[in-house]
């Protein structure tokens, strides 16, 4: 099967489903928007389809092919793995300490409304919604485990606390796209400029499952950010001040033990927005600098024989704040 520009039909429509789903979105000035579902390779199609040619490593020439329909179909029923994972029976490879465990998160845009955390990285997460939530608040997704099989790319670290079920990440459209209505609004952190720090919009009508519904909202006050950075502008010296109610999100994770990671020098450097990393936290709680190993780690969610056969494996032997953080 060859699809390529001009063409039509639901197969078409079946790349751009899968397309959506995994993530991949067409720039439209400063916006991204997900490819409408009709069936027609137009133009928006084939640039979306040579992004994911480009996260896979493989030829951009914005044609699906053979190869790029089996790295789609790949990477898609991996993904759907990683969302519902939790639903595998012990005694398939998940029977190690730990289970994982479906949360909830928050609909924006596309974003994913359901993600597996390992069970106690779970629950602290939970806690963090449920504030977030109570203060008028959301937490879209983008992910949170990786599969084992999942491919390594220049976006995805080999050592990743995502293969750990130890980490969670913000919808990635959610914030640095439109930072007068985006969920997320991203600053430089003054504490410390290597870093970015990540602040949530509050507000009384955000939709939220109305399961998840706070009794009651409490608003934080009114403050105004600086030093705004979005995708189209990387230095953050174009963005203007935005004032609404903020709640500082990288305070309230990391009071539960989520870290956040630095942004890949690459996003500075017209790189891929992938490289900004700000949607990224990690759960630190339990890991001894210098002591904890990544295969220790693996082994609290999988079993020996499962991961003799994985790729992550060969870093088993990386130890956290050293060669592995
Ligand atoms: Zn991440």
């Amino acid at each position: 099967m060859i699809l390529k520009l001009h063409d039509e039909g639901d197969a078409v429509k079946e790349v751009q489903q899968m397309l959506n789903f995994l993530g991949f979105r067409y720039r439209k000035g400063n916006r991204y928007k997900p490819l409408v579902e009709d069936g027609k390779f137009g133009p928006k199609t084939e640039s979306v389809v040579i992004d994911f040619q480009r996260s896979q490593g493989l030829l951009r020439d914005g044609i699906v092919g053979p190869i790029t329909f089996a790295h789609l179909e790949k990477e898609y029923s991996i993904r759907v793995l990683e969302l519902t994972a939790p639903g595998v029976d012990p005694g398939s490879g998940f029977e190690g300490q730990y289970f994982l465990k479906v949360v909830y998160a928050d609909p924006y845009d596309q974003s994913y409304t359901r993600v597996s955390l390992r069970q106690d990285v779970a629950k602290v997460y939970e806690k963090i919604r449920a504030k977030v939530l109570s203060h008028g608040g959301i937490l879209p997704s983008s992910g949170a485990i990786r599969s084992l099989w999942a491919q390594v790319t220049s976006s995805r670290s080999a050592t990743s606390f995502h293969y750990l079920g130890r980490a969670f990440d913000l919808f990635v459209y959610g914030g640095m796209v439109e930072p007068e209505k985006d969920p997320f609004v991203i600053v430089k952190d003054e504490a410390d400029p290597r870093y970015f720090r990540v602040y949530a919009r509050c507000k009384e009508d955000w939709p939220v499952n109305e399961a998840d519904m706070p009794s009651s909202i409490e608003l934080p006050p009114k403050r105004e950010l600086k030093n705004i950075y979005t995708y189209a502008d990387r230095t953050g010296k174009r963005n203007k001040p935005v004032t609404d109610h903020f709640l500082d999100l990288t305070a309230l994770f990391a009071q539960h033990g989520f870290e956040r990671i630095a942004p890949r020098r690459s996003f500075f450097d017209h790189g891929s927005m992938m490289g900004a990393e700000w949607w990224h936290f990690q759960y630190e709680e339990g890991l001894i600098p210098e002591v904890s190993t990544f295969g220790g780690e693996l082994k609290k969610l999988y079993t020996k024989k499962t991961l003799k056969k994985s790729k992550p494996w060969k870093y088993r032997h990386f130890v956290f704040g050293k060669e592995w953080n």
